[in-house]
């Protein structure tokens, strides 16, 4: 029998199955750092979402009690230091294909409303308004070229659901060659600049990819492009994309992910070109069902 702390909210099902394998289960979530690294040398595994930051500290003083295996119901590994938990023997695992549905349909999502301003349009009549005029400005994904950087598993479904709007696709990822069966086309970086009406972002953050959009990528890109931001803060250089979003270059952002998050008194989430969303991509119920039992699946089968 392990003892399992969930410090970050995962479903009711994901906890229940841990039990009804035999395990104990304590859920502790909004632990400040501090009483973080005071509880996890109890436990035998941990589980977190995006929440809770597993630092060195954290592993160092887990390992040094029970832990052994950490779990993030999720994609991104960057809450965990995976440096520390290797040199500490505590295996890391995650959930990388439970939401990749969910984000690019949230990527869509903000396709479709950045191009026919849905957000002001909507926020606007609420007030009373009709801006017929200023709104009948829209863009149709039908024939333009969506240039996707990264071509992992979350930009694959997106494509596939470009193809469907018989949008031309191209991506860049240097270490992907593989179209999956999709009709896209694999170009550098400066092409996918140059060619794409619509770009979508679905790179990790880390140092290769940091600002991987900024002020020379932006002067490449055609006149009125809109990009689109499901994948993490910190590859778009978001003050140099507020000078191209006023100059006109970028016509419209949606955004999910921010350099900070939440974000403080930031010019991109207030900008009139900004359809902005609060981390949610991976925050639909499905989604969420998935991640638990994957992560249910993960423990059990550790400890058996
Ligand atoms: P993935 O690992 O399947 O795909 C990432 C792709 O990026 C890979 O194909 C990789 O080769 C490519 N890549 C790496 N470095 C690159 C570079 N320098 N240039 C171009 N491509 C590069 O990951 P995924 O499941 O598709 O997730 C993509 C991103 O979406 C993740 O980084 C994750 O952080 C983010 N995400 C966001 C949310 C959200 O709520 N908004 C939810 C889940 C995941």
């Amino acid at each position: 029998m392990a003892k399992v702390l969930i410090c970050d909210p995962v479903s009711a099902d994901a906890i229940a199955a841990i039990r009804e394998a035999g395990h104990e289960v304590v859920e502790k979530t909004d632990m400040t750092p501090e009483i973080l690294l005071d509880t996890v040398p109890d436990f035998d595994a941990m589980v977190v979402r995006g929440a809770t930051k597993a630092r060195r500290n954290i592993i160092e003083k887990a390992a040094s009690g029970e832990m052994k295996l950490i779990v993030r119901g999720g994609v991104g590994l960057d809450n965990i230091d995976l440096v520390a938990a290797k040199e500490f023997g505590v295996e890391v695992r995650n959930t990388p294909a439970a939401s990749s549905v969910a984000v690019a349909e949230l990527a869509m999502a903000q396709l479709l409303g950045s191009c026919r301003f849905l957000c002001a349009a909507d926020s606007t009549m609420k007030k009373g308004e009709w801006n017929k005029k200023a709104y009948s400005k829209g863009l149709e994904l039908w024939g333009s070229t969506l240039g996707l950087i990264g071509f992992g598993r979350i930009a694959r479904e997106v494509a596939k659901r470009a193809h469907a709007f018989d949008m031309n696709i191209i991506f860049y990822d240097p270490y992907i060659d593989d179209q999956a069966g999709i009709p896209v086309k694999k170009v550098n970086m400066e092409t996918l600049c140059r060619d794409a009406d619509f770009i979508s972002l679905h790179v990790p953050h880390n140092d290769e990819t940091h600002y991987i959009l900024d002020k020379p990528q932006f002067e490449m890109m055609k006149d009125g492009v809109v990009i689109v931001n499901c994948g993490r803060g910190g590859t778009v250089n978001e003050a140099a994309l507020v000078d191209a979003l006023d100059s006109g270059k970028v016509a419209f952002i949606g955004s999910d992910v921010f350099e900070q998050e939440p974000p403080a008194d930031n010019p991109l989430v207030s900008h009139k070109k900004s359809l902005v969303t609060p981390h949610i991509g991976a925050g639909t119920f499905g989604a969420k069902k998935r991640v638990g039992g994957e992560v249910a699946s993960i423990v059990i089968d550790y400890f058996k």
